[in-house]
């Protein structure tokens, strides 16, 4: 049973930037993710849980808000294991890749489930989708910071000033942390939107 799936090629400032978005929004801050240990592991809340986890009760245990542990996404160097992955190298530098795959683990349904029953392949699929669509929006976090380094400071509409930054993560972290906000998605076009609980947020 495979429960490993090919993610991206990505350069390895994007990476860094993809674990630090997922600091940014660590489950202990009311995230999904939690990145403390070189991978970035993704785990599913009472609202926001993969298909076919309407069987799961997903508790608290040690942690601050309701958690259960699904899936990560990680550096994979094993050449025999990424030769029948297909990933898209355009534009990266071959020295600096880093080939990323998304993998399930979903320890609380498999203990409701088990692992051996037919259609466990099927769930998995569904897990590893699950977790992919939560690393795409972490990317695209991550890609905002890639493509937005040189911001000095952002206006933020909820204080009327401007709140001194390196990264427009440190500007997420400063609307998670001062205004209790929850941020679904990281849009960029011209600049970058934040999608949050409470409205689009303009940089
Ligand atoms: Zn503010």
């Amino acid at each position: 049973m495979s429960s490993k799936l090919a993610y991206k090629a990505v350069d390895r400032k994007m990476w860094a930037l993809m674990l630090q978005a997922g600091h940014v929004l660590d489950i202990e801050k009311g995230g999904l993710f939690d990145s403390r240990s070189g991978a970035v592991n993704v785990w599913a809340s009472p609202d926001d849980k993969p298909d076919g986890w309407d069987i799961v009760t997903i508790t608290r245990g040690a942690l601050s808000f309701p958690r259960s542990f699904v899936g990560s996404v990680y550096t994979e160097y094993d050449e025999n294991e990424l030769q029948d992955m297909h990933f898209s190298l355009v534009d990266l530098d071959p020295e600096n890749v880093v080939f990323l795959v998304v993998d399930a683990t979903p320890y609380d349904r498999w203990e409701i489930t088990g692992k051996n029953r037919p259609d466990e392949q099927e769930q998995l699929n569904k897990e590893m989708e699950w977790v992919k669509t939560r690393i795409d929006k972490l990317f695209e976090m991550a890609k905002a910071n890639y493509e937005f380094e040189d911001v000095e400071s952002i206006y933020c509409k909820f204080c009327d000033k401007r709140i001194k930054v390196v990264l427009v993560n440190d500007f997420i972290s400063h609307l998670i942390e001062e205004h209790n906000v929850s941020v679904e998605n990281v849009v960029i076009g011209d600049g970058v939107q934040i999608d949050t609980n409470i409205g689009l947020v303009e940089i």
